[in-house]
């Protein structure tokens, strides 16, 4: 799909028509840049299973699960969910890959290097730069965003002539916000909107993501999200609770974090990604109280003993990431009458994951399921006031599967989506 606007080509060669797998090259006359990378799990999911397994990372590129980028040297990375970091050890020696935050991608790609399964390659090879996006030196600004990974950021690029803005993944609103501003502060000081009216930015052209425009089902907010976590702590004060999260949604594990201590929970982190992340969101936050961990080979909270939450298990808090919260639970069997709640972070298209083996397990285990979502992307109704303040001259959607859709409502609202090449 290819877009011109004066004397720049938009390529859109994932993610128009489709939600997850953004790759977005802008060429003007003596420069090319690549917005995101990501999988497109909706076409990973027809060509492999449990069964079939990719042979290699050129097979992905040949059945257009990646993108093919041999010939491109500059890649900004919107945020770390895998629909838009993508695969990196394809990338051709001597690419720069700008991603948010050189410290988070670091904790967050290390279990992936040891993967003995495709997800290795998400992992960059020896010659791949990985810059902090602060430090390029392509004119482009990254503008914080809400999200449901953090950080995320839309970018602002400045061709010289011609102003783009590309969104990445968005939301208007925040939970943790909605519960409480001062540990919001810590995380965004400012966000998007906020950021682009005070630096008087204007934009030739917005690439918007569209994911909300046509859902499954439509995502809880922020408050109805906070409101009925707190309900389930309220009311559930003899049971064992367990929560599993995506551990790149640092606002949903510190929102939980902070409920939790309202109710005198103890929280207990679980998996070694998770113990990871779980830290740096703690660090960032400067969230206080006590936490702790299961044994495991990384250390970064007090170690609590199985047995001692089979003796007081209304005590406990446990968290885990998706997909990972069982083997503890199958080995002990103390699931039965315990409460979880598990948080689906994103379509399914975004992602990759598959519920149905969770759901078996939670219900064989005996579980009370509380299974919320709350999304990261904007809702349609809040587009108005998003174009209001962008005033972008055109408008591409992306990320969304119906893009005439969302055009013609965007022209109903005063806008103008521009038109394909
Ligand atoms: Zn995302």
């Amino acid at each position: 799909m290819e877009f011109r606007y004066e004397n720049i080509t938009i390529k859109i060669l994932q993610g128009y028509g489709e939600i997850g797998g953004n790759c977005i090259i802008i060429e003007n006359k003596d420069s090319k840049i690549v917005f995101d990378q990501g999988i497109r799990f909706s076409r990973f999911r027809r060509f492999y299973n449990a069964n079939v397994q990719p042979v290699g990372f050129t097979e992905m590129i040949n059945l257009g699960i990646i993108p093919d980028l041999t010939d491109l040297k500059d890649v900004f990375i919107s945020h770390l969910h895998l629909d838009h970091l993508g695969l990196l050890h394809p990338l051709q020696l001597g690419t720069t890959v700008y991603v948010p935050n050189e410290q988070i991608f670091n904790a967050f790609i290390e279990p992936y290097k040891a993967a003995n399964n495709w997800t290795t390659y998400i992992s960059p090879s020896i010659g791949v730069d990985i810059v902090d996006v602060s430090k390029n030196n392509d004119n482009v600004i990254p503008l914080a965003v809400e999200h449901s990974a953090y950080p995320a950021f839309s970018y602002y690029y400045d061709t010289g002539n011609i102003k783009l803005l590309y969104t990445g993944d968005m939301r208007i609103s925040s939970p943790l916000g909605a519960l409480t501003p001062e540990i919001h502060k810590k995380l965004h000081e400012k966000t998007l909107l906020e950021e682009y009216e005070e630096k008087g930015l204007v934009s030739d052209v917005l690439i918007i993501e569209g994911t909300n425009f046509t859902p499954h089902t439509t995502p809880v907010s922020s408050h109805y999200f906070i409101e009925q976590i707190s309900n389930i702590f309220q009311n559930h004060s003899n049971s064992l609770m367990f929560a599993s999260i995506d551990s790149l949604d640092a606002e949903a594990i510190l929102s939980i974090l902070l409920i939790a201590k309202t109710y005198n929970r103890i929280p207990v982190i679980t998996g070694r990604r998770l113990i990871n992340m779980v830290k740096l969101w703690i660090d960032l936050s400067e969230l206080s109280g006590d936490i702790y961990q299961l044994e495991d080979k990384v250390i970064n909270f007090n170690i609590v003993e199985e047995d001692e939450i089979e003796k007081n298990p209304s005590n406990y808090l446990i968290l885990s990431s998706k997909g990972e919260p069982l083997e503890f639970v199958r080995r002990t069997k103390i699931g039965k009458g315990s409460v979880i709640i598990s948080l689906t972070a994103e379509a399914q298209s975004e992602s990759g994951e598959d519920e149905s083996v969770e759901d078996s397990w939670l219900k064989m285990l005996g579980f009370i399921v509380y299974r919320l979502r709350m999304s990261g992307h904007y809702y349609p109704y809040e587009l108005k006031y998003i174009l209001d303040v962008i005033r972008p001259k055109k408008v591409i959607p992306i990320h969304t599967e119906v893009p005439s859709i969302m055009c013609e409502y965007v022209s109903q609202l005063g806008y103008e989506c521009l038109g394909r090449t």
